[in-house]
């Protein structure tokens, strides 16, 4: 299939494929093999503008926002199915487009992208308005409107899973949508878009513009008539999204930014094998490109040796392979730049003073492809540069401590605030870390659970408003009040 799927680059905007308006394109690279997959439109101010106004144009219509609830929500589960019907060629875009194992791009992605859609799509109908405590000759209603042009802008670890967690709520509320995907992998969501006119949602209610963050990403940012800008990223690009929105027509904006988790084991964990084989799991799935990727993993100092040996011996688990052999657990790395920057940090891992203790090395070259080992460094001190910066690849530090105090310091001691976790038997230890965290997901005894049913997203510097669960509904809504006095 891999060899022979036929692959569309362009732009989709008013329910057709079109190049962009100056007629650029890029390449898409697979960083499985370093071949060109497909050109791609390379979209810029002028897409926006063009977009903008046909999103613009049937919001004010009504053509979708004004379809009861019942209907959008059956619009929105038939392309639930049309995605799962069409698992097997998304799956292999997304694989070949930034190098994940097929495996989890056809168990996980695929299913979790449905799941997002779906589930957000059996809500719309379920969701009331609210009547105000009022005097008796008095009538206040609350209610929610959709916001009207909003454009997503996501990153390329999950690329379908990261739209889906916009484009279901932003769709189910009745707004218009333009997404532009990552440069770094632009594949599946050009293909949704088509995906989602056969299952009946409106000509230019969704739209995706392909291209560069410079370009097109930030002429949609400063677009006047972009009422909502939901984004997906690094936490730079989140901050400059935010002085984009200044500039312009203080647009909503919501920000999923960037991750240093800390993943907390104290020497009372239920299973210590257990605890290493899921912090090797949370460094080394998707190649450590994770937003919620524990890359700090702080173990109480009595078992720290015993565990780190656990790690490694977990970490067997999770060698490199080829993305597209159903056995691969561990892939490419999303192209060159960050492959690089994956082995400068292990650079600069060494030159700190950290002890790197597995992996380190960039391996299977021969074959064309972007592939590291994951890495452990231990004796990390968390005022190291691995241990503050993301470096968003499979390179873990180990940090030790000896009071949970002490865990709690070092965990909260980020400008991030995304995720968390902590392992113990200890029923008052668990909730007394589980309250001191700074996260906006912790987990007990397990990493990264979770599910649409919780809402996901930053403190911190990590971000701002929730995705997934019904709390999603608040970045795609305005509130109005709306108050009559009986006569
Ligand atoms: P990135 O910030 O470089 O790019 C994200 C998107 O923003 C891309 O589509 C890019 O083209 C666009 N962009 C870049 N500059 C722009 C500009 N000036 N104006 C408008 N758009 C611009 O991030 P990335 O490298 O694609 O993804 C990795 C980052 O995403 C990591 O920091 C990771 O933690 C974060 N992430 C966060 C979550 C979360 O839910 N919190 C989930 C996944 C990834």
């Amino acid at each position: 299939m891999a060899d022979t799927l036929a692959i569309e680059g362009r732009a989709y905007v008013k329910g057709s494929y079109r190049w962009a308006v100056n007629g650029e394109t890029f390449p898409s690279i697979s960083p499985v093999n370093g071949r060109e997959l497909a050109q791609v439109a390379s979209c810029d101010k002028a897409d926006a503008d063009k977009a903008v106004a046909i999103a613009r144009k049937v919001f004010e219509r009504g053509d979708w926002r004004e379809l009861a609830p019942i209907k959008r929500k059956a619009v929105l589960i038939r392309f639930a199915e049309l995605i799962e019907a069409h698992g097997d060629e998304l799956a292999l875009l997304d694989t070949l487009d930034m190098g994940k194992p097929i495996s989890h791009a056809r168990t996980v992605d695929v299913p979790a992208t449905a799941r997002a859609i779906r589930w957000t799509a059996e809500a719309i109908d379920k969701v009331y308005g609210e009547l105000a405590p009022t005097p008796h000759n008095q009538i206040g209603m609350i209610s929610r409107e959709p916001m009207g042009v909003v454009a997503a802008i996501v990153p390329w670890n999950f690329p379908m899973i990261m739209a889906a967690w916009k484009i279901a709520p932003a769709l189910a509320t009745g707004n218009s949508v333009i997404l532009k995907p990552s440069e770094k992998s632009p594949l599946t969501a050009i293909r949704l878009a088509a995906l989602a006119t056969e299952a009946g949602i409106p000509d230019g209610v969704f739209n995706v513009l392909p291209g560069f963050g410079h370009t097109v990403g930030k002429a949609l940012a400063l677009h006047m008539d972009v009422d909502c800008l939901v984004f997906t990223g690094s936490t730079n690009v989140a901050k400059q999204l935010m002085v984009y929105a200044g500039q312009s027509n203080m647009k909503r904006v919501w920000l999923e930014a960037g991750g240093k988790s800390p993943n907390i084991v104290f020497a009372d964990a239920p299973d210590l094998k257990k605890a290493a084989a899921e912090a090797a799991s949370a460094i080394a799935f998707n190649q450590g490109e994770v937003c919620t990727a524990g890359s700090r993993l702080l173990v109480e100092e009595s078992v720290r040796t015993e565990f780190v040996g656990l790690i490694r011996e977990a970490l067997k688990t999770w060698r490199p392979g080829h993305p597209l052999d159903p056995a691969t657990t561990c892939g490419a790395i999303v192209d060159q730049a960050q492959l690089d920057r994956i082995i400068d940090y292990i650079g600069i891992g060494q030159s700190e003073g950290a002890k790197l203790v597995e992996g380190g090395q960039r391996v299977m070259a021969e074959t064309g492809g972007l592939f590291v080992q994951p890495t452990v460094f231990d004796g990390v001190n968390n005022r190291m540069r691995i241990a503050s910066e993301e470096i968003f690849g499979p390179v873990l530090s180990v940090i030790g401590f000896t009071t949970a105090e002490e865990a709690i310091e070092i965990a909260n001691d980020s400008i991030y605030g995304l995720a968390a976790a902590v392992w113990t038997s200890n029923i008052n230890t668990a909730h007394k870390v589980a309250k001191a965290l700074r996260a906006g997901s912790v987990w007990i005894n397990h990493y990264d659970g979770g599910d649409m049913t919780a809402p996901f997203g930053g403190f911190k510097q990590s971000g701002n408003g929730r995705d997934k669960s019904l709390h999603a509904f608040d970045k795609y809504t305005e509130l109005k009040a709306t108050w009559l006095v009986l006569e």
